[in-house]
């Protein structure tokens, strides 16, 4: 395929008029045809309003429909074939096996979601039928079901250029209830952008869906993503990314004069707790399992377990001493691109100036900053010196981590019940720690949108009890994940339909069900037909 360098808007080419930027190659830093222009206001209406135009039909057509647009997408991707993953290796810096892996993952939703929708349980369908002669007042007929928000702005998030990216699952969960998608194309990997969104148009032309419903507008600006969020067509906004963006971007969705839900997934520190048995029992296998977590991606994971908390004994000792083996086995690797690697050098710079806080493992062989790479730093501290320097509790992307020496369990509950709300929290334990560290449970509980059990958190299975999100600041919506079948609610809302004859409801309403969907009739959850 060649690049043009131009913004898909509902199918049209669109060259761009200014400010061109290319990828470069954060190995290399060299820079990649074709350039990319920055999109204007005029641009995100023109996206906007197609998307608008495109919804009913969009939402109109069977789920049949959309869940064979969404089988041909995920073809459409494959059939890229290695031309996609080169273009994403060589814009992202992120090895090969690790982008094969990542668009299997991204095969997999599309599959997911076509199955998800053409099921109909999703849709939470509720039947109250009437019942005319109840006394003392007759009860109506009242039925309820989730329907499409209407046009969806996505942003991508640099990290995930395939599964949380252009066709990742904000875009094709949106696509499958019926929302038309405008995504705001991350500026570091636009080529990967482009010809995923090119597979994406191959994919309703196959199926008969207007183009309008898909557009990417390119920038690398925050002027365009601040349009298309205040654009008033826009119904809902999904976003991955940092804290800092999503916050400012919430923000712009809230001060509208018709605020929209803004389901932005940051960045967390992600906590993990040792306990004393775990630590006695296994600690070398802990913290080799631990170091391949803080290194995964190049740290470049919002899971990233960046703070790590153990009682201060022999066993913890024994633990750092084996992180640090792991650690400086370790080899630099190229980071996503110039900006972040420089932000993850200043960030750990600045770490190595707290009095208190020691590096003690660090990747012998040395990095490469020519080339953006990382190496990988672990640091040790006490909970004083953790909870006294509000920086060391925020998160540094990238492949370093800091262990904390805890006096008491009251100590690791203090810094729990302290915590601003994650993405995750993990504990290792045996059975008998969790029963002596029951109440570090519960408060972890009121901080995390997902607790890990001897395991690490890293590596998200998007299945239908995934939650990926957690209370703010990880998450603009505690209630809302961005992974997994469940993200679909977030760009639906019920409508509930009350005295309407049966043939003018919505199909999943509808007194017979030929789908077998699962829907509440009459406080019962069955397959059946309903009257
Ligand atoms: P990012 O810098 O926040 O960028 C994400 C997207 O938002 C880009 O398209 C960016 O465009 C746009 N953007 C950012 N700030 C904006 C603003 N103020 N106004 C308008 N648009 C704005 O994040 P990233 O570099 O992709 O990823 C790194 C961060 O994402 C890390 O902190 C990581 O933890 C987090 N992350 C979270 C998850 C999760 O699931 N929670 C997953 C992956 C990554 P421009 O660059 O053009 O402004």
């Amino acid at each position: 395929m060649t690049l043009t360098g131009n913004h898909l808007i509902a199918g049209h080419d669109i060259e761009p008029e200014s400010h061109l930027f290319r990828a470069s190659n954060p190995a290399t830093g060299a820079e990649m045809e074709p350039a990319y222009g920055e999109a204007d206001a005029k641009l995100a209406d023109a996206a906007l309003k197609e998307a608008d135009a495109a919804f009913d039909d969009l939402r109109m057509a069977t789920a049949g429909t959309r869940a064979a647009f969404l089988e041909s997408l995920a073809d459409e991707i494959l059939a890229l074939g290695d031309a996609l993953l080169d273009r994403a290796h060589a814009e992202t810096g992120l090895p090969m096996a690790r982008l094969t892996g990542e668009r299997g993952r991204t095969i997999f939703q599309c599959k997911t979601f076509a199955a998800l929708i053409r099921d109909g349980s999703w849709a939470d369908a509720r039947i109250d039928t009437a019942i005319p002669d109840r006394q003392p007042l007759p009860k109506p007929d009242v039925r309820r079901v989730m329907q499409p928000l209407g046009p969806v702005v996505v942003f991508g998030a640099s990290n995930f250029p395939f599964a949380i990216g252009v066709v990742g699952t904000d875009t094709v969960c949106a696509l499958a209830a019926g929302c038309p998608v405008v995504v705001k194309g991350h500026p570091a990997h636009p080529g990967t952008c482009e010809m995923l969104a090119r597979a994406v148009y191959a994919a309703l032309e196959k199926t008969g869906l207007p183009k309008g419903c898909f557009s990417v507008v390119n920038g690398r600006g925050n002027a365009i993503g601040v349009e298309l969020v205040k654009h008033p067509v826009t119904r809902a906004v999904g976003f991955t990314g940092s804290l800092k963006g999503g916050r400012a971007l919430f923000d712009v969705a809230c001060a509208r004069p018709e605020p929209i839900p803004f389901y932005g997934e940051m960045g967390s520190v992600n906590p993990v707790f040792l306990l004393p048995g775990a630590l006695k029992e296994r600690g070398q296998a802990i913290a080799e399992g631990y170091i391949q977590s803080v290194t995964l991606g190049v740290g470049q994971f919002c899971t990233n377990p960046a703070v790590v908390l153990g009682l201060n004994n022999p066993d913890l000792q024994n633990f750092l001493q084996h992180a640090a083996t792991s650690a400086a086995a370790v080899a630099p690797q190229p980071m996503l691109h110039r900006g972040i690697c420089d932000a993850y050098n200043a960030g750990t710079a600045v770490w190595k100036t707290i009095k208190g806080l020691e590096s003690v493992g660090e990747s012998a062989a040395p990095a490469n900053s020519d080339a953006t790479q990382a190496a990988c730093r672990i640091f040790s501290t006490t909970l004083d010196v953790l909870e006294a320097n509000e920086e060391l509790q925020r998160e540094v992307f990238g492949p370093c981590s800091i262990v904390t020496r805890c006096e008491s369990l009251e100590e690791m509950l203090r810094f729990a019940g302290s915590l601003e709300g994650q993405l995750t929290a993990t504990i290792h334990g045996t059975a008998e720690d969790l029963k002596d560290y029951a109440p570090l449970v519960r408060a972890l509980e009121r901080k995390a949108g997902r607790i890990i059990f001897n395991g690490f958190p890293t590596g998200i299975e998007p299945c239908a009890s995934m939650h990926h999100g957690g209370p703010s600041p990880a998450a603009t919506h505690s209630f809302f994940t961005s992974i997994g079948t469940a993200s679909i609610y977030r760009f639906v809302r019920p409508v509930c339909y009350q005295g309407f004859p049966d043939e003018a409801l919505p199909g999943l309403l509808q007194n017979q069900n030929p789908g077998s969907a699962f829907r509440l009739v009459n406080s019962e959850l069955t397959q059946a037909d309903a009257g």
